[in-house]
């Protein structure tokens, strides 16, 4: 049985084929007609539920989405579900950035705590949904480093390492992140929804 893995970020698509190996993966590339739907949800899982279920929909397939950011203690949760826009342009990870870095200025090290978070829906066309969480906790850097990874990767140290995740090696993050916790907790999920 085919999933359909409801993303159109190259770098999450491939860290999450190398989470489920075995399982065939088919990305939305293949349904170029398929709509994005609005995420307007009000949490990570609310988002990941709106775009497995309109995917599982529009395709017939066992859809998985994630929706995943950064909550940064200092600032109150920021940029949250935000964080891919959280500059103003959708994807402007240079600009998110230094935005986060801008925000945090003057704030100490013990107070710079943070964690990635991934929610993972998955649903079947006949709209059965189940919803995980994930998430890995650490710290943000002064200065980015590193070009490993995607998004805030360079500014965020993993708790019980001195590297930032774009620092890491790929295998060492795909170990210990958000995402491969969410999907951890979704393996029991899955016997039933791959049957
Ligand atoms: P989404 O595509 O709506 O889930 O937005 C997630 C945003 O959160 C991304 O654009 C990144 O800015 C950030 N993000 C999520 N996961 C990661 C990660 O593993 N590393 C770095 N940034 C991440």
């Amino acid at each position: 049985m085919a999933i359909l893995i409801a993303t159109r970020n190259a770098h999450k698509l491939q860290e999450i084929r190398e989470m489920l190996p075995g399982v065939e993966l088919i990305g939305t590339d293949a349904f170029p007609q398929v709509p994005d739907p609005v995420e307007d949800g009000a949490t990570f899982e609310a988002n990941a539920a709106i775009k497995a279920i309109a995917w599982a929909k529009a395709t017939g397939l066992t859809a998985v989405a994630d929706d995943s950011g950064l909550e940064v203690d200092a600032l109150g949760g920021a940029p949250g579900i935000h964080s891919a826009r959280y500059a103003g342009v959708h994807g402007d990870t240079a600009a998110n950035n230094a935005k986060l870095l801008h925000e945090l200025e003057g704030v100490e090290a013990s107070k710079r705590t943070a964690r990635f978070v991934c929610a993972l829906a998955i649903a079947t066309p006949e709209g059965v949904v189940k919803t995980l969480r994930g998430a890995c906790e650490g710290a943000i850097l002064v200065d980015a480093a590193g070009a490993n990874g995607f998004g805030y990767d360079p500014l965020f140290v993993p708790n019980g390492y001195t590297d930032s995740f774009g620092v890491l090696p790929d295998a060492v993050k795909a170990g210990i992140s958000h995402r491969a916790k969410a999907f951890q907790a979704a393996r029991e999920a899955w016997a039933d929804f791959l049957r």
